[in-house]
């Protein structure tokens, strides 16, 4: 029943899947509800919306311009794996690293690699904050992702340090997004991005506002950041 969901969602998208994509989903979503019994993994498990608003959503932001061959993705604060494990699946190829605070959470993704058999992915547990000055991730990245883990004036500060100077961070925003991309403005050019980009996004069956933000980065980030766990939240830039 999800392989049909997710066909259909995908298709009124305009995004074809592989026979062996679909099943690699199908595989994703029930270890995803198996797993959500013993953790708080997602609030979202019907069938029809996990296609929706995880799979759909996650693949929302794939533009083949930032994803050029064999990119080196990183998704930030990725939680049960979106929107990293989608595009992944989508674009076999990415090199994906995954990164959250949480490790129980870790643990799942960990099986979903071994039971899907990815291949070039790597799970970080690390507070971005910390993550990002590790000399093996820091401006290591074509593209640095994120979905539902701060508002952009933060997020950029926890996300743009992981990107290599000529690399995107892409933001898969909601309702707010408008609002967020004014407010983070300062932030953004302080860690040396700029907004080139902002897609409006319509999901399937779907009427809420969601857009995804790309921005470039065009000078390196300053040693300074990102500032120690804790104070991008506490006092955004
Ligand atoms: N990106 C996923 C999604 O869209 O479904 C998960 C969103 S969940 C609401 C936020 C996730 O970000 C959690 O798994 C949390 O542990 C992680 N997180 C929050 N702040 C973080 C930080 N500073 N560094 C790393 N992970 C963080």
């Amino acid at each position: 029943m999800f392989t049909l969901y997710l066909q259909q969602a995908a298709s009124n998208y305009g995004i074809a899947l592989t026979q062996e994509q679909l099943e690699a989903f199908n595989r994703y979503y029930q270890l995803l509800v198996e797993w959500n019994e013993k953790m708080n993994l997602t609030a979202i498990t019907e069938p029809q919306e996990v296609a929706v608003k995880h799979i759909i959503d996650s693949l929302s932001c794939y533009h083949a311009d930032f994803f050029p061959p064999k990119a080196r993705i990183v998704d930030v604060g990725t939680g049960a794996g979106f929107p990293g494990i989608p595009l992944k699946i989508y674009r076999p190829d990415l090199q994906l690293t995954l990164v959250d605070s949480l490790n129980k959470r870790l643990t799942f993704l960990q099986c979903v690699i071994t039971e899907l058999g990815l291949k070039d992915v790597t799970v970080v547990h690390a507070r971005a904050e910390e993550g990002a000055r590790k000399k093996e991730l820091r401006e290591k990245y074509d593209v640095a992702l994120s979905r539902a883990v701060a508002r952009l004036n933060v997020l950029s500060e926890l996300c743009l340090p992981f990107v290599a100077v000529g690399g995107c961070f892409i933001a898969l925003k909601g309702a707010q997004y408008e609002e967020e991309a004014n407010e983070a403005r300062q932030a953004i050019s302080l860690l040396g991005g700029k907004l080139i980009k902002t897609q409006p996004v319509k999901l399937p069956g779907l009427d809420d506002k969601r857009a995804v933000l790309y921005i470039q980065k065009e000078k390196s980030t300053p040693g300074t950041y990102p500032r120690k766990p804790g104070t991008p939240e506490k006092k955004p830039l």
